[in-house]
C-alpha cells in the first residue's frame, strides 16, 4: 500500500501545509481519508488523476477535515466522472451531505453519482483486499470516528481529531503505522480539550507501541516548542516518530 499524506495541518492557516488529507492507494485504487482544504491542489501538484478516487472515509465533518468535497465534486462533474463515489463517516454524513447538496450548494447536486454510507462503531467496509474497521475517537461532543486499515498482514490506524481513547490504543497495539493527531504543546494542555497534546501523545506511544508513527494535526504552537515536546516523546517511546509533511510518501 501507498500512503501519500497530501495536507497535514490544523484549522489554522498554515502556508506550508494543506488542511487533514491522506490518500492511500492499493492494488491501483485511490481512496482518501478526510479531504480539508487544498487537498484536491496536492492532488494535481502529486499528478494524481483524481477521477480514480473511489471512496472518502470522513473521521468529521469540520470544515478542516471536509471543505475540500466540494470543490472535488465540482471538478469531477466538470470532467465527466463517471464512476460512483462512495462516501463514508459518522452518523450525521446523511444530515452534512444533505446540507451541501440541498443548503449549500443545489447546484452541484446530482451532477455525479455519489453514495452516501453512515457508519457505526464496530462497522468493518471491505473491498479489494482491504479491511476499513471504525474505532471510537472522541472529538468533543462533534459525531466523530477513527479508522483502521488492515491489509495483508498490515495494520495502519487513523486517529482523527480526539483526546486519547483506550480503543486507540488498543486497535493501535503493534500496529505498523499510527497516523495520529498532535495539536498542542503541553503548555497549552488546560485549553486543550479536544485534541491530543504532547505528554498525552507519549502515553499512547509508550502503551500501544506502534512500528512507526507519523504526527499530523499540528498547530503552529506546537512547533513553537517542537525541540522539548520531541524530546518528551522519545523518553516514552522509541520508535519510529516522524512529523507529517504534505506529500510526504509511505509504503508499506
Ligand atoms: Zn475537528
Ligand atoms: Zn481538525
Amino acid at each position: 500500500m501507498k500512503i501519500t499524506l497530501l495536507g497535514t495541518g490544523s484549522s489554522m492557516a498554515d502556508k506550508n501545509r494543506a488542511q487533514m488529507s491522506i490518500l492511500f492507494e492499493h492494488k491501483g485504487e485511490f481512496n482518501l481519508l478526510d479531504i480539508g482544504s487544498g487537498a484536491l491542489r496536492r492532488l494535481m501538484e502529486l499528478e494524481i488523476d483524481f477521477k480514480k478516487i473511489k471512496r472518502i472515509f470522513f473521521t468529521h465533518f469540520h470544515v478542516d477535515h471536509s471543505s475540500d468535497f466540494a470543490t472535488l465534486v465540482q471538478t469531477m462533474w466538470l470532467e465527466d466522472f463517471s464512476d460512483t463515489l462512495e462516501i463514508y463517516g459518522p452518523q450525521n454524513i446523511t444530515q452534512w451531505y444533505d446540507a451541501v447538496f440541498n443548503g449549500v450548494y443545489p447546484y452541484l447536486k446530482d451532477k455525479i453519482k455519489i453514495k452516501v454510507n453512515p457508519l457505526q462503531l464496530g462497522d468493518a467496509i471491505k473491498f479489494n483486499g482491504i479491511t476499513v474497521k471504525t474505532i471510537k475517537n472522541k472529538h468533543g461532543d462533534t459525531p466523530s470516528l477513527a479508522y483502521l486499515i488492515s491489509f495483508d498482514d498490515k495494520r495502519v490506524l487513523y486517529s482523527g481529531d480526539t483526546v486519547p481513547t483506550n480503543e486507540i490504543i488498543e486497535a493501535a497495539t503493534g500496529i505498523d503505522l499510527l497516523i495520529h493527531e498532535l495539536a498542542f504543546p503541553d503548555s497549552l494542555k488546560e485549553k486543550s480539550t479536544v485534541h491530543t497534546v504532547t505528554s498525552q501523545m507519549a502515553e499512547i506511544l509508550e502503551k500501544a507501541n506502534p512500528k512507526s508513527v507519523i504526527l499530523v494535526h499540528i498547530y503552529p504552537m506546537w512547533f513553537a516548542e517542537q525541540e522539548h515536546e520531541l524530546e518528551t516523546l522519545q523518553k516514552h517511546y522509541s520508535g519510529n516518530i516522524i512529523i507529517g509533511t504534505d506529500k510526504q510518501i509511505i509504503n508499506l
